[in-house]
This record gives C-alpha cells, sequence and structure tokens, in this order.
C-alpha cells in the first residue's frame, strides 16, 4: 500500500482514501472559465497515485496536456462522521504539499461527455505528496503559502485565504457523506497559474517558504 512520509511519527503512514476538492479558488475556476461552485465539488484518486519514494512523475502515453495544480494537501489523523467545523482541525494529525496532475485532455473530453474524471486524475504518480508536517507546530488561525515552481520559474503562488470553502468547511462537509479514517488525505484545491508539464522539467512546491517542500522531475 502507498504511505507517505511523516514528521510526527519519524516513519511512513499508509494512505487510506485520496479526497480532492475542484474549483477551491475563483481565480483558478476562471482561468478554466468554469463556473465558481456553490459547494464542495469533491472528487477521489486511487491511492495508487501516490508518489513519495522516486521523486518522478510519470508522463502517461495517453494525453499530450498535463497540468500542474500545486495543493495544501491535509492528513486526516483520526476517525470521524459528521464533523462540525468548529471541531475539524482536531480530526487533521498534519499538513503537506502535494501536486494533482492532470491530464487536461482526457479531463476536457469527460466534462463534454458528463463523465467522471477519475482517469483523467489517476495515473500513477499523479499524487506526490511532501513530508506532512505535524498540526502540533502549525498556528491554524493563519492562512498557508503555496508556491510551485517549474525549472526555477515561479508559476503558482496562493494563499488559502482566497479558497471558497475553508479547511473546516472542507472537513465537515466531507464527513457529513462518508467517514474519515486516519491516513485520508484531502487536496484541498489549486490558485490560478495551472499549466503544462514537460519531459526534463525540473517541478519545487514549497508550503509557508520551505516548512515543507516537494521537488519532482517529469520523466
Ligand atoms: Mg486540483
Amino acid at each position: 500500500m502507498p504511505v507517505v512520509q511523516f514528521q510526527a511519527q519519524q516513519s511512513q503512514l499508509r494512505v487510506n482514501t485520496i479526497y480532492c476538492i475542484g474549483r477551491n479558488y475563483a481565480e483558478h475556476a476562471k482561468e478554466l472559465n468554469n463556473p465558481v461552485p456553490t459547494k464542495p465539488m469533491v472528487f477521489l484518486k486511487p491511492n495508487a497515485a501516490i508518489e513519495t519514494e522516486n521523486q518522478t512523475v510519470k508522463l502517461p502515453k495517453e494525453s499530450n496536456d498535463v497540468h500542474h495544480e500545486v495543493e495544501l494537501v491535509l492528513l486526516i489523523g483520526k476517525k470521524g462522521t459528521s464533523i462540525h467545523r468548529d471541531q475539524a482541525w482536531e480530526y487533521i494529525s498534519g499538513v503537506g504539499i502535494g501536486i494533482d496532475f492532470t491530464a487536461r485532455d482526457i479531463q476536457q473530453k469527460a466534462k463534454d461527455k458528463g463523465h467522471p474524471w477519475t482517469l483523467a486524475k489517476g495515473f500513477d504518480t499523479f499524487a506526490p505528496v511532501s513530508e506532512f508536517i505535524p498540526i502540533s507546530k502549525i498556528d491554524t488561525a493563519k492562512s498557508f503559502d503555496l508556491k510551485f515552481w517549474v525549472n526555477n520559474e515561479l508559476k503558482q503562488h496562493g494563499t488559502t485565504s482566497d479558497m471558497i470553502f475553508s479547511v473546516p468547511e472542507l472537513v465537515e462537509y466531507i464527513s457529513g457523506f462518508s467517514t474519515i479514517h486516519e491516513g485520508d488525505l484531502i487536496f484541498t484545491g489549486t490558485p490560478e497559474g495551472v499549466g503544462k508539464v514537460s519531459s526534463g522539467d525540473s517541478l519545487k512546491a514549497s508550503l509557508n517558504n520551505g516548512l515543507t517542500e516537494l521537488t519532482l522531475r517529469v520523466e
């Protein structure tokens, strides 16, 4: 089973369900000509998409347009159902930064037909994540800063204060439908600036200016 690195336990933690949120930043919804949602838009990735060992992302032959989406990723620490937003942070054990890689051409075809996005979002290596930082080291009242570079050029820079639905609102919403468990991840959506990656690119993502980082090479 795929695992992630968790600084609190100085060990690996098995990944359970991977929840993702679409269109959680208004400027990103606009750049893809999508409407801004009135409720969180939730989808899943297969946990085979987790990549923590080789620090590479593999471009699938089925797509000619794989996009980066840098996102704050939440690590769930305990089981919970119908969690109120005021208690949401108690269920989060760590935070990290990850990339929701998306085969935009495959996704567009699925959207046109009203089909699920799963295959566009679910290729192997399409959910790389950094080491997770324990929530005890975080001031959860403050927003998070997200940065993403391709070949040392800054492509995305956002703050979670621009999220349409906040972290507590997302935990409340998801857990209202489905019990969350230790080892679940929540990708919380991407700010604007998404774009294509190409073979040979060097990628870097940083949460809060180096609190935790992710570096990747595109194969
Ligand atoms: Mg995304």
